[in-house]
């Protein structure tokens, strides 16, 4: 057998790897080298599996010839990666007459009939693959237990139940090779991330009873807590057991160190207890990760059957990657590398606990992730009154406007029927960190009876309460228990670690000095895009805002604008203050001016009393400025071109905030960011209205500064002519929120109703809003990038799109050479461990 490859004899010197005989054959042949007391063990290959699902059978009686004469066997899976799983183990192959009397004599009458009986039985279901339910009425596993199950076996089978442990080992082997190639395994293991071809491998290893005279039994051990990461000896011991009895059978089981709560290993058998806590550490730091080890002890005696990673919270993966990595048992970019960058994100936030009992009523698209459990409003306004009562609440909303945002805040989580991935409740959320589930089209919202009803009829009203999952995209019923965000002390570490491999830029979107501070403890460097136009919603500033827009003429508008100068230079100052002197990049006002306009009569009476206007004036002005595409419509640079007034208030707010920040604080060199170009004289018209705006301040104010002027690249055609629009820019910042809009002619707040269809007919890998598309809006992107580049070395090349913090589309632009990207603030964790790993 030696001779044979795909039938190993598991030794130090075997040719076994985990690509050929699969995760557990490999581990097994580590726990032989570190001399570990390890059953005898042959290993399967994935090849020599293969042929027995086709009928093709090794050389059984060689197998069995390398155990000792008598030895009962156990057939375990032998995955490439255990995560993929594998058919259940099959113990006690060989047990027969003969071995049952040379067991009584050696373990006692009892344990030999219930290893026999256990045999049999699992034989029937495992591999005869007969109905468990026909050993419902066996007693126990004495004599006529195993009599029973016999008997009820042949009844079955219409044959005797086979007795020639090759025969036996043959047909366990069949069966569990045929398992692998069952669709729903298969299902099972794609969906862990297996490749359609995964091969199995197979483990035959002699058994260590658990069962007979003195101290036996069976169990698992770990060095450290599964929920927490932190050190701490858990697992489970049960005496008289095999397998996986002692995790099954809760009462009897046993603790293992000392525990109040029973008799432990510790106590029963504190030579092996001891030994079995040196082999752990041993593994820890030979194997380089937290095993959980499962053993047997035959008469005081330890075996070590197996080692598996240890299961872990994404608390936990962190922790240990990172305390591995002090240790010295890993390095740093190993412990980067060993935490997926999706787990930091599951640490920023809240999270339904994952043992939770979950009572989903309906679905959507996981925009922000995060969970948050309130009772159900159905308006901004009443948002705000819960949160001044102190009550958390759900906003429901059909999709959210910029008037929602202050509803917005008050709440602890958002749920809209409507929208994508870039929708407005979307950014918003990710922006704030609030959990968000949009585009839930299985729940039906009906305002006018402020009802939300579910899909098989259930219906919800104000105040009840139910739970918002981001990170899944479900509302439940009710409030699941919670696990709390862990920004414990080994995050932090990640974190630093991940800047000092970071060959990327990683900036943060923040539009309020609150996303500003998020964003500087997450240490972005700095702010990539800051929308201005959020700021006009804060209360007061409505109203004038509105006023601005039904202004008849340049001067009057002026005058108006005079009065949000001193609002808006009071943000950017507040900003700057706490970026301290990092870049902050401020994209000038982008949205169509109507959306700052009330859409219902009530609203209108108002705006018409505040204006002190006719109401018919109010209403056929807002008629006349809707638009029917409106996000194609005037909105970004046409606004900036056609009343360049607002343009001009922003400049001079964000110069005279550049002065004064700097004067009391680190300097400050703005950039300025011109929305939804297309053309090259739209960035002219409007440099040079902005260069003035400049020159003005500096003599008004007495001051020197310097500012960067750069163009959003989100239209398909400012993408194809980067050339002409690049020499009148420091920087390119690509849009794609937009580009992924214009590019697919897909509306980004629509396309949430049908993209679940089309991502799962194929049409579209991915939903393009979330992860990039490479190959057409990526496209677009690199010609920008080298047109963009040819025309002015050295220009500095960004993505600030919802993108930025996808880890894939990070890649993508990482690839392309782009200086930075720019993501929520609570993305940017995510972003750097993603960049970071890109870079190792
Ligand atoms: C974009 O279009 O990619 C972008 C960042 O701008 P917004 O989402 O505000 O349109
Ligand atoms: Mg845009």
């Amino acid at each position: 057998m030696q001779n044979n490859p795909h039938t190993t004899l598991v030794t130090a010197e075997a040719p076994i790897a985990a690509d050929t005989h699969g995760g557990r054959a490999k581990c097994l042949q580590r726990l032989v080298r570190l001399d570990l007391p390890v059953p005898r063990t042959v290993a399967l290959s994935f090849d020599a599996v293969q042929r027995i699902a086709k009928g093709e059978l090794p050389d059984i009686t060689a197998i069995v010839s390398q155990f000792p004469e008598g030895a009962l066997l156990c057939v375990r899976p032998s995955s490439e990666d255990p995560d993929w799983g594998g058919p259940g183990a099959v113990l006690n192959v060989g047990m027969n007459d003969k071995r049952l009397e040379a067991l009584s004599d050696r373990l006692g009458k009892d344990a030999a009939y219930a290893v026999n009986t256990r045999f049999v039985q699992s034989y029937s279901v495992d591999v005869a693959r007969l109905d468990p339910d026909m050993f419902d009425d066996v007693e126990g596993e004495g004599c006529q237990g195993l009599t029973d199950s016999l008997r009820a076996y042949e009844a079955e089978m219409e044959e005797p139940f086979p007795t020639d442990p090759a025969e036996q080992l043959a047909a366990v082997l069949k069966s569990m090779a045929r398992a692998w190639d069952g669709t729903s395994a298969r299902l099972l293991r794609q969906a862990k991330g297996a490749p359609a071809d995964a091969g199995l491998g197979l483990v035959v290893q002699e058994m260590a009873l658990g069962l007979g005279h003195g101290q036996c039994g069976s169990g698992v051990l770990q060095l450290v807590n599964s929920d927490t990461g932190l050190p701490q000896i858990t697992g489970r011991y049960l005496s008289q057991s095999q397998g996986r009895d002692a995790l099954e059978g809760d009462a009897a089981a046993l603790y293992l160190g000392r525990d109040p709560r029973g008799p432990s290993l510790e106590e029963l058998a504190p030579e092996a207890f001891e030994a079995l806590k040196t082999h752990a550490a041993l593994m820890r730091v030979k194997l380089r990760e937290e095993m959980q080890v499962e053993f047997a002890i035959e008469n005081g005696e330890l075996y070590i059957l197996d080692g598996v990673r240890v299961a872990r919270s994404s608390q936990a993966a962190v922790r240990i990657a990172v305390q591995l990595a002090e240790d010295k048992i890993i390095s740093r970019a190993e412990a980067l590398m060993r935490v997926q960058p999706r787990t930091l994100s599951e640490l920023l936030h809240r999270q339904v606990d994952p043992g939770a009992e979950r009572n989903v009523i309906g679905r959507g698209i996981a925009a922000s992730p995060g969970a948050a459990t309130g009772q159900i409003v159905f308006t901004a306004a009443d948002a705000q009154a819960s949160a001044s009562r102190g009550d958390p609440c759900i906003l429901v909303r059909r999709e959210t406007s910029p008037e929602d945002i202050r509803g917005m805040h008050a709440a602890h989580a958002v749920l809209t029927e409507r929208g994508g991935i870039t929708s407005h409740a979307a950014v918003i959320g990710r922006g704030i960190g609030l959990p968000c589930v949009v585009g839930a089209s299985n729940l039906r919202f009906i305002s006018s009876k402020k009802q939300l009803v579910t899909k098989d009829g259930k219906v919800f009203n104000a105040g009840d309460v139910i739970t918002v999952d981001g990170t899944r995209g479900e509302v439940l019923a009710g409030a699941p228990k919670m696990r709390e965000a862990a920004l414990d002390e080994s995050f932090q570490k990640l974190m630093e670690w991940s800047t000092e491999f970071c060959d990327i830029g990683i900036r943060a979107n923040a539009d309020t000095p609150a996303d500003a501070q998020t964003a500087r403890n997450f240490n972005a460097q700095g702010i990539g895009l800051c929308r201005t136009e959020h700021m006009f919603f804060e209360p007061g500033r409505l109203t004038v805002m509105r006023e601005m827009i039904f202004a008849e003429t340049s001067e009057d508008r002026r005058a108006v604008l005079e009065r949000l100068l001193p609002m808006q230079k009071a943000d950017f100052k507040q900003l700057f203050d706490i970026m301290k002197g990092q870049p902050v990049c401020i994209r000038l006002f982008d949205p169509p001016l109507h959306e700052f306009l009330p859409t219902d009569r009530a609203g209108q009476r108002v705006l018409a009393d505040a204006l002190d206007l006719p109401l018919s004036d109010v209403t056929r002005r807002i008629d006349a400025m809707s638009e029917y595409n409106p996000m194609l419509g005037l909105r970004g640079v046409r606004l900036g071109v056609t009343v360049p007034e607002i343009y001009e208030m922003q400049a001079r707010a964000i110069f005279e905030a550049t002065v004064e920040a700097t004067e009391t604080g680190a300097a400050v060199v703005p950039e300025i960011m011109i929305p939804l170009v297309s053309a090259k004289r739209e960035v002219e018209l409007v440099k040079s209205s902005i260069d003035a705006v400049a020159a003005t301040v500096r003599t008004e104010m007495d001051a020197s500064f310097d500012y960067k002027l750069g163009v959003m690249v989100e239209t398909p055609r400012a993408a194809l002519r980067a050339a002409e629009i690049a020499p009148n820019c420091a920087f390119l910042s690509f849009g794609t929120n937009d580009l992924t809009q214009m590019a697919y002619g897909l509306s980004r707040d629509d396309a949430g109703r049908f993209m679940s269809d089309y991502v799962q007919q194929g049409v579209f890998p991915e939903d393009p809003f979330h992860v990039l598309d490479t190959d057409g809006v990526g496209e677009l992107l690199k010609l920008g990038a080298e047109r963009g580049r040819s025309a002015q070395e050295g220009i500095t090349l960004s993505i600030c799109g919802e993108h930025g913090g996808n880890p894939e589309s990070i890649s993508f632009c990482r690839d392309a050479g782009f200086d930075y990207v720019s993501c929520s603030p609570f993305r940017v964790p995510v972003a750097r461990l993603a960049a970071a790993q890109l870079a190792i």
